[in-house]
């Protein structure tokens, strides 16, 4: 397959990242499945899709036309077999192992052998993902940012079997997306949550150790290290039941103690406040 066969692809999982991957799929003119498991959830994202088009619009980034013909170009649906004449498939579902397998035996079974899967994990092994299917040479890890319409990264993580073919078509691909891809191998975290997960930890320790407050930490990263926003506003933005589950896969992956997840990060978890998405989490979002 070369990437000019690439024509339809399925997203499954549209909750904040999956949203994101159909637009700009959409927008770049591939016939998008969009799979979830619940019709409301394809209803929220299709109202976030609308609402980042009209935002676009009122920029003047994009006309009219194109907001139609993106929206026109995305296709609903709570059955996986959607998916079976795809050329893609970027998986976008909870970060939790189990459910990810499990989605990727099924799309072994509906997809035809030459369809590329692509996993959208921030730091489940990629060869693990790729080992529940009969084609690990056309597997990949497709890491997209969030938000991901904005953002122009794109880690493209080569699992021990992925063939060069799958990678250099991928590589192709993400570039016609208007992304930058960045080659990572594969291990937990990759390169992006190596780097920042430790960060945000470390904020919520020094919070939960009486440091410095929410604002306070925040306004020193921002202010002191030119980054754009806190670490702490950062955490609510990605979910914090999303940080939790990184911290964890690179403390049992790569068994050092200093990716040991801030008990305080836990207990939000527990709690329910995960940030942005739930209303509530180190700054409270529901008014
Ligand atoms: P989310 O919780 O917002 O969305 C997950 C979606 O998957 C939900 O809509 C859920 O209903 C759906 N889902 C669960 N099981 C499913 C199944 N069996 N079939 C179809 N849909 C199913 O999560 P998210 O933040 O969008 O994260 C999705 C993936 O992207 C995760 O692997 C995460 O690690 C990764 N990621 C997240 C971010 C981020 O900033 N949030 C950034 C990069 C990568």
């Amino acid at each position: 397959m070369n990437v000019d066969d690439i024509k339809k692809v399925t997203v499954v999982g549209t909750g904040t990242m999956g949203n994101g991957i159909a637009q700009v799929f959409a927008q770049c003119g591939y016939d998008v499945n969009m799979v979830d498991i619940r019709q409301d959830f394809l209803d929220r994202a299709l109202a976030v899709i609308t609402k980042s088009l009209d935002r676009l619009l009122k920029k003047e980034k994009i006309s009219e036309d194109d907001k139609s013909a993106a929206l026109g170009r995305l296709n609903m649906s709570t059955d996986l077999s959607v998916a079976a004449d795809s050329q893609l498939v970027v998986e976008a579902v909870t970060e939790n192992l189990d459910i990810k397998l499990d989605v990727f035996k099924k799309l072994e079974e509906i997809c035809p052998p030459e369809t590329i899967l692509a996993s959208n994990t921030s730091s489940l092994p990629i060869t693990q993902l790729a080992a529940a299917t009969k084609r690990p040479a056309q597997f990949i890890g497709m890491h997209f940012m969030n938000p991901v319409p904005m953002m122009k990264l794109i880690e493209l993580i080569r699992g021990i079997a992925t063939s060069d073919e799958t990678f250099g078509l991928i590589k192709e691909l993400s570039v016609r997306l208007g992304k930058t891809p960045v080659e990572v191998n594969d291990f937990p975290g990759f390169i992006a949550n190596r780097i920042l997960m430790p960060m945000i930890n470390e904020a919520i320790y020094a919070h939960m150790e009486g440091v410095g407050t929410v604002e306070a930490i925040d306004e020193v990263m921002k202010l002191g290290m030119a980054h754009p926003m806190g670490p702490l506003t950062l955490a609510d933005f990605i979910g914090l039941d999303v940080c939790l589950a990184i911290l964890e896969v690179m403390h049992e992956g790569l068994g050092d103690p200093k990716y040991r997840p801030c008990p305080l990060l836990k207990k939000m978890v527990q709690a329910g406040y995960l940030g942005r998405k739930s209303g509530r989490g180190f700054y409270d979002y529901s008014t």
